[in-house]
């Protein structure tokens, strides 16, 4: 018998470790269930809540390949060696597949699992799933991982064009076995969530992030390029959490992108291109999270940055967090990601800029309040894209760029469609007042002043920055 250890791979088509499984034989899965541990690596609920609801949508995909599911429960990933060997046991298992995790939390708990397995003579596969590449199988002339991302990205497409990587098809359904499939949870402790405007947004399966898809590169993929920065516009995928929870893979990303581009990879339409160019920022960061395992540890890429004097700023933090900064498309920003789990990539980086360069706060505390709230919770690209506008991680913006949030919100939001939508309160203010209210429309709208003074801010942070120890 086989068994295939579900985690972030939700989906049945081109999931390369349950292929190998139904090759090898008769296959079982299984998925467990570790609330603790979902805790400490601050797993927000809606993206829990997204993970189980995934669960159940897999749960009817499994029975018709006839492969029962099992569900068991290793709070902590530290008892997950004997939470697997005892189930393996049971059902005589010869070998255990899994696609392959790359933070160090997940790196040791597959190895602790494999070592425990081995002991009973149980094999333990790791497939190349997440990822195009497997980390380690791109690096630089000097053997050592990139840390430009323009360079990753060059050797990316010259071995893509070589070999695309192919999608696997759905597997044939299996001879059915005599064990049942155990009920499903709806809920784990520690994670009540019972947002339903939240779940309408995000529905689970992977028929739907497939549509989604097809419907992205269909409808707005050739815009891509121009309408990617706009918040108010539809024209990015949303297909983040799809991504994170591993209901789509990125072999069918990039393949649908190749589909409406003649195949091509790097020329032809530049809105395909810049979209293949954000799937290979993902694999950027998860190669980094592989080479460079500190990152994992909530240390800075760039050692002498963990110099810069952060300031302990509670107030202005919950104001952040609240979306009560004074700062329209801030505040806008973060009540769109209290309310969907999500935010637009542009204004990540523009409120992340905010906390840690305007505010002089932590990025840390930035990285750990979005894991806490986002639906699309990712470490490697949370932390890639917080480390980038904290200039404190590889290939980051310069310390000295900072964007100035009313000159972002006249330039992508000229109307204020955005501001509006999620700052109902703004309503009635036209276009040059919305971005930056004056004290009078401030009092009316019953919306709060400036929490800081920008020219001044952006003084404090550049010469926090430009006092640091240089780097070693
Ligand atoms: P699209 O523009 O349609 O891009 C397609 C896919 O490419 C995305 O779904 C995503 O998987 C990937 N992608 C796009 N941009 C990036 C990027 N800059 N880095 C890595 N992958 C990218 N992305 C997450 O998936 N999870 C996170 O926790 C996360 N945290 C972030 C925090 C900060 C401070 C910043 C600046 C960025 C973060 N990102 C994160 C990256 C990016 O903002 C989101 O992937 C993107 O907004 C998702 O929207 P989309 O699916 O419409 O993306």
């Amino acid at each position: 018998m086989q068994l295939i250890w579900f985690r972030n791979d939700l989906r049945v088509h081109d999931n390369t470790a349950l292929t190998a499984a139904l090759e090898q034989g008769p296959t079982i899965a299984l998925f467990l269930l570790s609330p603790a541990q979902w805790q400490a690596h601050d797993d927000a609920p809606a993206k829990v809540d997204f993970r189980l609801r995934n669960l159940q949508a897999l749960a009817a995909e499994l029975q018709q390949l006839k492969v029962p599911l099992l569900i068991r429960t290793a709070d902590h990933w530290a008892s997950a060696p004997e939470v697997l060997a005892q189930l393996c046991g049971q059902f005589r298992i010869k070998q255990v597949h899994v696609n392959e995790e790359y933070g160090v939390d997940e790196a040791a708990r597959d190895e602790a699992v494999a070592r425990r397995l081995a002991e009973q003579g149980t094999g333990f596969r790791a497939c190349l799933d997440q990822l195009l590449f497997r980390p380690g199988a791109l690096l630089t002339r000097s053997g050592s991982y990139f840390k430009v991302f323009s360079q990753f990205r060059k050797a990316c497409l010259q071995q893509l064009r070589l070999a695309p990587p192919r999608c696997l098809p759905r597997p044939q359904s299996q001879p059915a076995l005599t064990i049942d499939s155990d009920p499903l949870p709806t809920s784990v402790a520690g994670y009540a969530f019972a947002d339903e405007s939240l779940r309408a947004l995000w529905p689970v399966g992977e028929a739907v992030a497939r549509q989604r898809l097809e419907l992205f590169a269909e409808d707005h993929l050739h815009d891509y390029a121009e309408r990617r920065d706009l918040p108010a516009e539809p024209g990015t995928s949303q297909l983040s959490p799809y991504l994170t929870t591993g209901v789509l893979s990125p072999r069918q990303c990039l393949h649908a992108a190749l589909m409406s581009n003649q195949g091509e990879f790097d020329s032809g339409n530049v809105g395909v291109t810049t979209w293949v160019d954000e799937l290979l920022w993902r694999e950027f960061y998860k190669h980094i999270l592989a080479g460079y395992p500190r990152v994992s540890r909530h240390r800075a890429f760039r050692p002498h940055t963990e110099a810069v004097p952060w300031r302990d700023a509670p107030d202005e933090l919950m104001a952040w967090q609240q979306g009560r900064t004074g700062f329209p498309l801030i505040d806008a920003a973060m009540r769109q990601l209290l309310a969907t789990g999500w935010m637009h990539n542009r204004l990540r980086m523009v409120v992340a800029m905010f906390l840690s360069k305007n505010l002089l706060i932590d990025w840390r505390e930035g990285e750990r309040y979005f894991m806490r709230r986002l639906i699309d919770g990712d470490l490697a690209a949370n932390n890639g894209g917080w480390q980038w506008s904290a200039s404190t991680g590889t290939d980051a913006v310069p310390w000295f760029r900072l964007f100035n949030p009313i000159t972002q919100s006249q330039r992508f939001d000229p109307q204020g469609r955005f501001i509006k939508y999620w700052l109902p309160e703004l309503r009635e203010l036209d276009r040059r007042d919305i971005h930056d209210p004056s004290p009078f429309s401030r009092t009316m709208c019953d919306y709060p002043a400036p929490i800081i003074d920008l020219a001044d801010s952006r003084a404090r942070a550049l010469a926090a920055f430009r006092n640091l120890p240089p780097a070693g």
